[in-house]
């Protein structure tokens, strides 16, 4: 089907959390707006994960302020289809006009007039503003060093389903943040021989002193940080929802039998090449572990809560042998690895958002979401305004912003001088309202639901 060229105030690209949260906002604030969603809502949730993901925080927190999961106990962790449900009963709750199947392929700043224009994979439309919230992990990143072997199979962790998915043998999964450690761990309950390449990682513990990690960077302000700390930039979280919740301790994953090898530096003529720093990597996974149990216990003091002690969570165990006599070099062949799984995360792609929103290294430059090219917003991205803008709860809260940014510049279009009311004879307020309103009428008659 093609759309006739329309318009609308404002244009929200993709439906996943960060959409929905968008649309609501929007809504709520009497915003005309429509979300286009080339796949559908919260598809990456459906499609972009591995079978038995489950979400890595507790529903309880997990989730956004006004609605609870339907069929989740607030302490366990939502199956990924279950978070995707979630999203579209959300959508439903407020009727988001929300329309999928139709890609954004196109945004480029009108010429000369306000807003923009947008070609979709069904035709075109004029939006005013536009916000951009295609996700914080938009493509699969297998780094260079990824050897041109046709005998080995090679995946990204975005295309990993379960054990079945992989030939029989060993797999080495490069990669020690949660999905890393996830699949890992998958692999090796499975029966293969699983090699695990760890580089710098924080594990907070899954809960201390009865309360779920994700509480404690709550109280202890975390999750609101502004700014990632200086040097973090390549340090992963490991933390695992899966069988229940635990605490992620490469230690375990070793003695349940995972061979743990530092970070992967290179391959050469069927030989995986490591770095020597696994002992390191380990121990300042730990440090970060302790860190956050001594501000947890001091928070617990000042604060005079009661809470059951638990100094046992302090017995770190002694380091297995691989981690002190570790591996340094790994012919895949002889070992018997037959696959590759690449947790190494994803980069961003902008390629269809033609406007002057991105710094001198192609990375947008914005301001809490509110970019340097007046009337674009970019939603969900990483540290957008602080440490919880990617995740569900962070997301709800980004978009209120953008969305009270976006009702505020309305408000100045709307403004005329004395001179303009008298002429068009009309105040102010009709004048503005009644040219939004007819944009949202004739999306409407698209029908965009
Ligand atoms: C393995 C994994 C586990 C995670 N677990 C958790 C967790 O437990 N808790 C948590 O809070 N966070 C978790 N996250 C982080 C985050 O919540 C998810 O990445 C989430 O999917 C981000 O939501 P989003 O709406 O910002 O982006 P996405 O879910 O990526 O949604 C973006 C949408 O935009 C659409 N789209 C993209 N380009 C276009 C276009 N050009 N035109 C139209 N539509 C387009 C896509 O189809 C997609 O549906 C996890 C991330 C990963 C990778």
């Amino acid at each position: 089907m093609t759309v006739e060229t329309t318009s609308i105030d404002t244009l929200v690209v993709g439906a996943g959390q960060a959409g929905v949260a968008m649309s609501e906002h929007l809504s709520r604030l009497g915003v005309p707006h429509l979300v286009l969603e080339r796949a559908r809502i919260a598809e990456r949730w459906r499609t972009g994960r591995w079978d038995s993901l489950v979400a890595n925080g507790p529903a309880w927190h997990d989730r956004f302020p006004n609605l609870e999961f339907a069929d989740v106990d607030p302490d366990a962790f939502a199956p990924k289809e279950q978070v995707a449900d979630y999203f579209v009963a959300y959508a439903k709750k407020f009727d988001a006009p929300i329309r999928t199947g139709v890609e954004v392929k196109n945004v480029v700043r009108n010429a000369g007039r306000q807003g923009f224009t947008i070609e979709t994979s069904e035709g075109t439309i004029e939006a005013n503003r536009v916000v951009v919230a295609t996700g914080p992990f938009q493509r699969p990143v297998i780094p260079p060093i990824a050897p041109q072997d046709s005998s080995l199979t090679q995946i990204h962790s975005a295309d990993y389903r379960n054990p079945g998915q992989l030939p029989e043998g060993g797999v080495l999964v490069i990669g020690g943040g949660s999905s890393g450690v996830q699949i890992a761990d998958e692999l090796q309950r499975a029966g293969r021989r699983v090699y695990l390449s760890v580089g710098a990682h924080d594990r907070p513990p899954r809960a201390y002193r009865g309360r779920d990690f994700c509480w404690w960077l709550g109280v202890l302000g975390e999750w609101d940080a502004e700014v990632m700390k200086p040097g973090r930039e390549h340090v992963t979280i490991a933390v695992s929802g899966a069988r229940g919740g635990h605490t992620v301790d490469f230690r375990r994953l070793a003695n349940q039998g995972i061979t743990l090898v530092g970070l992967t530096k290179s391959f050469d003529n069927g030989v995986a090449i490591f770095e020597t720093n696994l002992a390191e990597n380990i121990a300042r996974g730990d440090e970060n572990y302790l860190s956050l149990l001594d501000a947890a216990d001091a928070y617990a003091a000042r604060n005079g809560l009661d809470l059951p002690e638990e100094p046992e969570a302090r017995i770190i165990p002694a380091d297995p042998e691989c981690v002190t006599q570790p591996l340094h070099d790994l012919d895949l062949a002889k070992a018997g690895v037959t696959s590759i799984v690449w947790a190494t995360g994803y980069a961003l792609d902008f390629s269809w958002l033609n406007v002057d929103a991105f710094d001198e290294k192609g990375k947008p430059k914005h301001q809490r979401g509110v970019a340097k090219e007046p009337g674009i917003y970019f939603l969900g991205l990483p540290w957008l305004s602080r440490r919880g803008s990617a995740f569900i709860w962070g997301v709800w809260h980004d978009a209120k912003h953008i969305a009270d940014h976006i009702v505020t510049q309305r408000k100045y279009l709307a403004y005329y001088d004395d001179s303009q009311r008298h002429a068009q004879g009309g105040s102010e307020e009709s004048t503005g309202n009644t040219s939004h309103d007819s944009r949202v009428h004739k999306v409407s008659e698209l029908g965009v639901n």
